[in-house]
């Protein structure tokens, strides 16, 4: 079996030989800063089962703790694989991949984003699961911030941002693009007005990425850590927020998903959330 994938701008190419034999959905703060989303899907194949299928210059590496070193797409900010640091495997983002192994459970469900409702029948498990062996990074405690403010940032902490004014629209979209930016299921969005984000630290730490042929899209990123970062888009008026970087609670959740045609198809919706092939325009 070969299975392959790359990152949004293509530059980075992989593949696994093998069915990966843990497939956890991580939604530790860590995986959502990362992904910019509301949790990391993560395949782990053994060495061996592992290739690059492409050069590997323009990835870029980030320790997020003592455990593990991350990496991502220098170029478009795409999570791309790394050896564990605690285990002799790979860790795939199964996101970049349009088919594959189903998770197999849920980790760190109690750190679960307070504007994502885990559903569904996947066992959920509040650390790693104790057959994985694998040890937790403790999470810092997040200080009071200022009243009707919601703050966000990236991981290593480079870039931070407040946002002041309501979310107009919360959604989950499950594109080709998103899935593969986000390197996740799909990515969760919220869109606020232009001037209802400030970043307040390291903006020309920021790093964009336009994918050539589309109107709109384009990722931006945390060039240190690779941290899905706000989108100001002038063209539409809007901002655009990866919800995986939110450091408080929004208080607005996903309120439909939307381009469910291209969904992957190790995915399986099972909230109760409504639907659409495309983008309603209303
Ligand atoms: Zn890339
Ligand atoms: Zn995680
Ligand atoms: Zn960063």
């Amino acid at each position: 079996m070969k299975n392959q994938a790359s990152c949004l701008c293509g530059s980075v190419q992989w593949e696994i030989t093998a069915e990966p034999f843990n497939a956890f959905n991580c939604h530790c703060k860590m995986c959502r800063k990362a992904h910019g989303s509301a949790f990391g899907t993560y395949w782990f194949v053994k060495p061996e089962q592992f290739n690059w299928l492409s050069d590997t210059d323009t990835i870029m590496h980030y320790r997020s703790s003592h455990l593990l070193t991350r990496s991502f797409c220098g170029t478009c900010g795409s999570v791309v694989p790394y050896p564990s640091g605690q285990k002799d495997h790979w860790v795939v983002p199964g996101g970049c991949h349009d088919d594959g192994k189903k998770s197999d459970c849920h980790v760190f469900a109690a750190h679960s984003a307070p504007w994502y409702d885990i559903t569904g029948d996947l066992p959920r498990h509040d650390d790693y699961p104790d057959y994985t062996g694998m040890k937790r990074v403790e999470e810092e405690p997040l200080e009071p911030g200022p009243e009707g403010i919601v703050r966000g940032s990236c991981l290593c902490g480079t870039v931070k941002y407040q946002i002041s004014e309501p979310f107009k629209l919360v959604q989950n979209c499950h594109c080709h693009r998103c899935r593969k930016a986000r390197a996740a299921a799909h990515a969760t969005n919220g869109f606020t007005s232009m001037d209802g984000v400030k970043f307040v630290l390291g903006e020309e730490c920021l790093a964009y990425y336009k994918v050539p042929d589309a109107k709109y899209f384009m990722q931006v990123f945390c060039k240190t850590c690779g941290s899905k970062m706000p989108r100001l888009d002038p063209d539409r008026g809007i901002a655009v927020i990866p919800f995986g970087g939110l450091d408080d609670d929004p208080e607005a959740k996903p309120v439909r998903h939307i381009y469910v045609d291209y969904m992957a198809k190790w995915y399986e919706i099972t909230d109760d959330l409504p639907v659409f092939n495309e983008e309603p325009t209303s």
